[in-house]
Parts: structure tokens; sequence; C-alpha cells
């Protein structure tokens, strides 16, 4: 379980600081790259015991631009967003 940004994003930041797991990168450490923020997928629990809703989607200004990684269109939607996360502490 995780969520992914796509390339709408335009390098706001306003994501990063919101992720209670520190799971999101800039685009000066994006692993693969790309020069857009990234979510590391093993760090990201969806926010489930932090929030209600994944907060960096809920701060971020575009579209649809961070989305659920086995989801393509529209904003997050998981039906299984109820079943509890494993935080992954550094
Ligand atoms: S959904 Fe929550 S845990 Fe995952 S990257 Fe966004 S803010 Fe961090
Ligand atoms: S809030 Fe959205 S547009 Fe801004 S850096 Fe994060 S993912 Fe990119």
């Amino acid at each position: 379980m995780a969520v992914m940004i796509t390339d709408i994003c335009i390098n706001c930041g306003a994501c990063i600081d919101e992720c209670p797991v520190e799971a999101i990168v800039d685009d000066d450490e994006n692993p693969t790259g790309e020069e857009i923020y990234y979510v590391y997928a093993d760090k990201c629990v969806e926010c489930v015991g932090y929030h209600d809703s994944p907060a960096c989607a809920e701060a971020c200004p575009t579209e649809g631009c961070i989305q659920w990684s086995d989801v393509i269109d529209g904003m997050p939607a998981n039906e299984n967003r109820k079943s509890k996360g494993t935080p992954v502490v550094e």
C-alpha cells in the first residue's frame, strides 16, 4: 500500500512536510532521476493510523498528481483504505 507521485508534480513542496512517516523526498533526492517529488512505497502507509485521508494528497494543489500506486485515474480511492498499515521507521 502506497501512493505515488506522477509527473503532474510541480515541485511545490506542499506535501513533503505533511507526511507522518517521511516517505516523500524532493526532486533532488528522487531515486528515479525524474525532476519530481517521490514517495518511497516501502515507507508510505497511506496515512493509516495518522490521518483520515492521505495528508500529501490533501496538501497537493494539483488535480490527481498523487495517486494510489495501483490506480491510474483520479484522486486516491483505495478499497483497502481501512486495513492497517505497518509504519516503517528508519
Ligand atoms: S499517503 Fe501519507 S504516508 Fe503516504 S506519502 Fe502521503 S503523507 Fe506520507
Ligand atoms: S504537493 Fe503535489 S505538486 Fe507539490 S511537490 Fe507534492 S506531489 Fe508535487
